[in-house]
This record gives structure tokens, C-alpha cells and sequence, in this order.
């Protein structure tokens, strides 16, 4: 049976009361242009209409309509194959929100086609900190005896998960310094972040460190959990809801004037929040609040300038975030971090606004076309000849730090923060001596 949803226009609906048929004002944004199929990684790839934007559009519409049942195995496909990255929003002239409608559609999928195992599993451990706690200490002792390096090359999902966990290793020297700045840019808490905080946790330490030496004060936020993007993007609302609420209670609780976010798709999660619980009267304002103060740490560090650092001679290419450029729209602000350290020399990567096939656990579950949109990626970095391959998400780090591990490239990934850190690092140190920071396998003189 159909029905007419009120207030709606004339699309009849045949799946009352999910998700996806709230969605049915952005399904009826698009206009079919077609403008943002060459956005589209897995349509360039694959080059099959239906896993592109406009196509998946009008699946999500057949369902509305009941054209299409909910379990049809060709829509799960196709939504499935989806990365979320979001680059269709940003070449959209009609203001679709596909990234709304994506969530929205598998949220309402779940019911009718349960994800697979191991996204359920992986998803799981994720929402009990215990769980997530254990597996990312197990982790990090796997990585310090130095297995994962050996396996890294190996075939199938083996090699590459072996590949993404050799590639957290920071081959960057660590040094604390302090500028005795005040404070005055205002206090910010930090979203640990659960991969950040398990695997990346330098990055974390650089993130405070590069913050109080651009004048912000750091706060703790006691009892924040995972953000829930991945929970959010799998279509699980309900964990993904729950998560928040926890966010928005700790941040609240710290009472900084930002909550400060060093990756990407956590950022965009937390600016959602509004979003993903306007419909909970109890949370919906407290929601919006919390959310009107997230910065990704770029952000807060571009508007303090950022101060210069010390001299780093390395050549960097950067590679754009999908959940910075086209989530949360910040293309200027990680440029303005490396731009900030001395002799550091910036290559422009042909096609940085492209996926680089990461997408939260999307490389878990479909690694073909994740591996056949990492491809171009690893062929545009290694034309440009950098050592390091600067970029905000650990998922992108992890993603394409396996794709250089097992090309055998020279190049590594690294995030922009702990470039930065090092430059601070290096300016602390002068002018007695010559500072020296270890960058990649070569020790560079700070001083050029
Ligand atoms: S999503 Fe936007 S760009 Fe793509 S077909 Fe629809 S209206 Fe055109
Ligand atoms: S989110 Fe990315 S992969 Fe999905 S339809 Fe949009 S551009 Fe294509």
C-alpha cells in the first residue's frame, strides 16, 4: 500500500515512517543534471550509473515509490558500493544532501538486509570501550614487534590490514616545547578520537602542543566516547545517537569555548549532531550547541595565523580529507598549517579532492573498488615525487600509508599537525645549536 506523506509533494511513499521516507524533500532536490557523475570515484571507476549519485538518487526514489522493494539485492549493492564521500555534494548545483540521504537510506536498508559479520563485529567493538580499548592495545603491541611491516606485502585483506597498521608507526622524532603563550584564543577540549587516541596517539600529543604554542588553553572532557560516524555512515542511527548523547553530556561538562577535532570524519560527525538528533526533543538544542563548536584543529590553528615554525626542509603533497573538503567544506586551513612551516616545499597532487578509497570501514568491506579508487591516488603521489603525503584522518593515513607500504614508495603518510609539531620543535631548539628533525629515513637540519 502507498500513501501521500503530509505536507510533502507529490511523491507517494511506500515505506512510511523510516528514515528514508523523511528524506524525501532531499530525494526531490535532485534534478538528474548529471553534474556530478566525474565527482563520483566509484562511477569513474566502475562506470556504471547506478554507482554513481544520480543513479543511487533514483534507486533511493523506486524504494520510496515501491517500485523497488526494501531487500532488493541489486539496491543493497549499489548503496553499499557507495565510499560517502561526499564529493557529489560539492560538485551538486542543487544543494542535494546526499551524504543525509546515503545514512538515511541504509539506515532504513538495515531492517530488510543486516550488514554483513564483520562490519557488525567491527561496529560492535566499536561502541563498548572496553572492547575498542583492548583491541587497539592488542594492536599497538602487534605494530611494536614489527610483524605487520613483514606482512604488509602479503596478498588479500591480510597484507593490507597488516599494510594499515604499519603505517600509524610515526617515523617522526618527538620534542615537547612550550612558548609560554597565555591562553587567549580561548580553551579548547579534544576529541581523542578512538583510532587517534589508540594509534596515533603523537598526533594527539602534537595537536596539544601546536595548539597552546598558537595561544589556546587545553581542556579535558572526561567521558567521551567514539563520535559515531562509523556507526552513522553504516546506517546504525540508533548506536550513532546514543554516542552523541554521551559527546554532548563530556563536552558540555568541559565548558571550553571549542571542542577541537584532528580527524576529518570525526569533525563532520560532531558537526552533525544537530542533525542527527533534531527529532529528540531532550537533545535536539543541547545537540546544536555542542555542535556550533567543533573546529577541526586546522581551523583553530589558521585563525591564530598559525605562528611560523622552524626550518623544515621536506617536500609534502597534501591530500584533502573528504569529510574536511566536502563534508565540512575546509579546503584553505590545512594548507595554511604547512604553509606556516619554513622550507618546507608544498606539491600540488593532481586530483586531491578524490577519495582515496578509506571511507571508515568501507575498505573492510569492499575492498575491490576500494583498492581500484586507491590506485590513481598512489599514481598521482608518486608523480609528484614527495616524501610525505600530509593528511587530517586517520583513515586516509592508514588507507593510503598501506597503499604506499605496499607499492614500496619512498613516501609516507603523515598527518599536517606533526609536520607542524616538528616545526615547532625545530624553533624551540634555536638558537643554541643546530636543531636537527628526523623526517622520513634522513635527518634534516632544522636550519636548513
Ligand atoms: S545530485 Fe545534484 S548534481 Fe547530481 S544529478 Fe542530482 S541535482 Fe544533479
Ligand atoms: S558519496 Fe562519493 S561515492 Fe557516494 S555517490 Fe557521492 S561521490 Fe559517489
Amino acid at each position: 500500500m502507498t500513501s501521500t506523506l503530509p505536507g510533502r509533494r507529490s511523491l507517494p511513499c511506500a515505506i512510511p515512517d523510516t528514515p528514508l521516507a523523511a528524506a524525501i524533500p532531499g530525494i526531490e532536490t535532485c534534478v538528474h543534471c548529471g553534474f556530478c557523475l566525474q565527482a563520483c570515484p566509484t562511477y569513474v571507476n566502475l562506470e556504471d550509473e547506478n554507482d554513481s549519485p544520480r543513479g543511487r538518487i533514483v534507486l533511493m526514489r523506486a524504494v520510496v515509490e515501491g517500485e523497488l522493494p526494501l531487500d532488493d539485492p541489486s539496491v543493497g549493492a549499489h548503496i553499499d558500493r557507495c565510499l560517502g564521500c561526499r564529493a557529489c555534494e560539492t560538485a551538486c548545483p542543487s544543494g542535494v544532501p546526499y551524504g543525509q540521504l546515503l545514512e538515511a537510506t541504509r539506515a532504513t536498508l538495515r531492517a530488510a538486509r543486516p550488514m554483513p559479520l564483520l562490519g557488525r563485529a567491527v561496529l560492535g567493538v566499536f561502541q563498548k570501550i572496553a572492547a575498542l580499548r583492548a583491541m587497539l592495545f592488542a594492536s599497538r603491541i602487534v605494530r611494536a614487534t614489527g610483524v605487520p611491516s613483514l606482512f604488509a606485502r602479503v596478498g588479500g585483506r591480510l597484507g593490507f590490514a597488516s599494510a594499515m597498521l604499519a603505517s600509524t608507526r610515526n617515523a617522526l622524532r618527538e620534542h615537547d616545547y612550550d612558548f609560554g603563550m597565555p591562553g587567549s584564543r580561548g580553551a579548547v577540549a579534544l576529541l581523542l578520537g578512538c583510532v587517534m587516541d589508540g594509534l596515533f596517539s603523537r598526533t594527539n600529543r602534537a595537536t596539544r602542543r601546536t595548539l597552546r604554542a598558537n595561544d589556546y588553553r587545553i581542556r579535558g572532557a572526561p567521558g567521551q566516547v567514539c563520535c559515531g560516524a562509523l556507526h552513522a555512515h553504516a546506517g546504525d542511527l540508533d548506536a550513532a545517537r546514543a554516542l552523541a548523547r554521551k559527546n554532548i553530556d563530556a563536552f558540555e561538562r568541559s565548558g571550553a569555548d571549542f571542542i577541537g577535532v584532528n580527524a576529518a570524519g570525526c569533525g563532520a560527525m560532531m558537526k552533525e549532531y544537530g542533525h542527527l538528533l533534531a527529532d529528540d526533543p531532550e537533545w535536539a538544542q543541547r545537540a546544536e550547541k555542542v555542535a556550533a563548536r567543533v573546529r577541526d584543529v586546522s581551523e583553530l590553528l589558521a585563525a591564530a595565523g598559525p605562528r611560523p615554525g622552524g626550518s623544515l626542509p621536506a617536500r609534502v603533497t597534501y591530500d584533502a580529507p573528504c569529510h574536511l573538503l566536502h563534508a565540512q567544506r575546509i579546503a584553505g586551513p590545512p594548507l595554511a598549517v604547512l604553509r606556516a612551516i619554513p622550507d618546507l616545499t608544498l606539491i600540488p597532487l593532481t586530483d586531491a579532492e578524490q577519495c582515496c578509497g578509506a571511507a571508515g570501514i568501507y575498505n573492510l568491506l569492499e575492498p575491490a573498488t576500494s583498492n581500484a579508487v586507491l590506485a590513481p591516488k598512489l599514481r598521482h603521489i608518486a608523480s609528484t615525487g614527495a616524501e610525505w603525503v600530509a593528511t587530517g584522518n586517520p583513515g586516509c593515513l592508514m588507507q593510503i600509508g598501506a597503499g604506499l607500504r605496499r607499492a614500496n614508495a619512498r613516501a609516507r603518510a603523515i598527518h599536517p599537525i606533526d609536520l607542524l609539531d616538528a616545526s615547532y620543535a625545530a624553533l624551540s631548539r634555536q638558537p643554541s645549536g643546530t636543531p636537527t628533525v628526523q623526517v622520513g629515513d634522513s635527518a634534516v637540519r632544522a636550519d636548513g
